[in-house]
């Protein structure tokens, strides 16, 4: 039976780079994948154009990996985003930056970067084994021993990576197999919950679909927590939906939905959108005051719809009782007071978000308290690894989970193979 010196579970973003890395290592590399071709949530990503990672620096990146990103300090010093450019370009692979320093292929197609790793797998002897799925993975006397398939075959080897990926999106294979592997080899897991994943709400606003299908562009939407102070707020476009909201601002505001409600022991979450960030609350009663001079014959909704979406302004007037015929001129202080809070600080509940197989990552997983910032093996079982999205770190859409996954394979990689063939660390 062929022994490998390090057998990686999962042939997903993270495990096709930790193959790559254990064998450019000098080891025997096995990877072994339930589905029947290798990288498929790679493919789905960046609306199939595969945002490869970002161009910012470290503390920037890591800033946005807001769920527990600190972990991965060490493992970013050994290797980075720069790197990972620096490893498709060497490979043939163009890249370009595009807006909040995202990079992707120039061609503008996942399959690119996927058929890239794959190659290099080839070229590195890296056996697969496609359409496998692991049973188990073996342990004896406190270290891993190999993994057995769900067709019963035994597949052994000195070191498993464990990058089997979180629970978002189970059609791509990610169905959160790793976890019980993980707690089999006595790891503790964090609370799985969903992030970067549109938020729910019960409003009646919602309910009768009132604002379905609005776009506020570039708002500051933030989530409040119990005391009223803002837990994080983002400045990007947001869209009105049957079931809540949704859009760039939202994605980023979904993992702190879930923490607040979680913190404050609550089921439901006050958020707040500002739809005229740029303006204060007092500068805009002096633009009122100036339409209300120089226009303020006319309606107070073909006045005021150059501030913000017309739906959004009728919407605003609805709740306030304001007519929208009234002539501006005739808007009382306390109206213009409602309107401008209104427009800066409209508050509404939410109540969770859409659930784990509809979000773009997990939250939670394996806690990282247990496993070693600089290798990423287990504390508890020795030559077990882990890497992306199995374990308790989250970040936002934008490169930034993508660059935690191939920085976590390569770093796990590494010290796998040197572990085995006995090179120092
Ligand atoms: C639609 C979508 C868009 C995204 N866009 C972005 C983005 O723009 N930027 C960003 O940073 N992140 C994005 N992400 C998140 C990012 O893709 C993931 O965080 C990252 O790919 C996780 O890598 P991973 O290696 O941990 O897991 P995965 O890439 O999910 O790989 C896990 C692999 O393990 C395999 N597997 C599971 N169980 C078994 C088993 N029992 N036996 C064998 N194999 C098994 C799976 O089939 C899968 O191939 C997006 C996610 C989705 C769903």
């Amino acid at each position: 039976m062929t022994h490998y010196d390090v057998l990686v579970v999962g042939g997903g973003t993270s495990g096709m780079m930790a193959a790559i890395s254990a064998a450019e290592h000098g080891a025997k590399v096995a990877v072994v994948e339930k589905n029947k071709l290798l990288g498929r949530k790679l493919l789905v990503t960046g609306n199939g154009r595969c945002n490869v990672t970002n161009n910012r620096d470290k503390e920037e990146i890591i800033s946005h990996i807001p769920g527990n990103g600190r972990f991965l300090y060490s493992a970013f010093y050994q290797y980075d985003n720069y790197d990972i450019m620096k490893f498709f370009r060497s490979n043939g692979i163009a890249l370009k930056e595009e807006d909040h320093g995202r990079m992707f292929p120039t061609t503008d197609k996942s399959r690119t970067i996927v058929e890239a790793l794959k190659r290099i797998m080839e070229e590195k002897h890296i056996e697969v084994f496609l359409k496998a799925p692991v049973d188990t993975v073996l342990y004896e006397d406190g270290k891993t021993k190999g993994v057995r398939l769900q067709d019963g075959r035994t597949l052994l080897a000195a070191s498993v990576i464990l990058s089997t990926g979180g629970r978002a999106m189970p059609k791509t294979g990610s169905t959160g197999d790793g976890y019980q592997w993980a707690k089999k080899a006595g790891h503790t897991l964090k609370p799985l919950y969903p992030t970067e994943v549109p938020v729910t709400s019960d409003e009646p606003f919602i309910v009768d679909r009132v604002l379905q299908g609005l776009a506020l562009r570039d708002a500051n939407l933030s989530v409040l927590n119990k005391k009223g102070k803002a837990a994080i707020s983002h400045r990007m476009d947001m869209i009105f939906t049957h079931f809540g909201i949704s859009g760039p601002a939202v994605l980023r505001c979904s993992m702190f939905v879930h923490q607040t409600m979680k913190r404050d022991k609550t089921d439901r979450v006050t958020m707040t959108i500002d739809a005229l960030p740029d303006k204060s609350a007092g500068e805009l009663k002096q633009d009122i005051a100036k339409l209300m001079k120089d226009v303020g014959d006319k309606s107070v909704k073909n006045t005021l719809k150059s501030l913000v979406p017309e739906r959004y302004l009728l919407f605003g007037l609805d709740r306030m009782d304001i007519s929208e015929s009234l002539p501006l001129k005739q808007l009382t202080h306390a109206q213009i007071d409602s309107l401008v809070e209104f427009f800066k600080d409209f508050r509404f509940t939410v109540n969770g978000s859409l659930p784990i197989e509809k979000a773009f990552v997990t939250g939670g997983g394996v806690n990282t308290k247990e496993v070693n910032p600089k290798t990423l093996e287990s504390k508890l079982m020795q030559n077990l690894y882990f890497t992306g999205e199995i374990l308790d770190y989250n970040g936002y859409t934008g490169g930034y989970n993508i660059t935690g996954a191939f920085i976590t394979g390569r770093v796990a990689g590494m010290h796998a193979a040197q572990s085995v063939l006995g090179i120092a660390q």
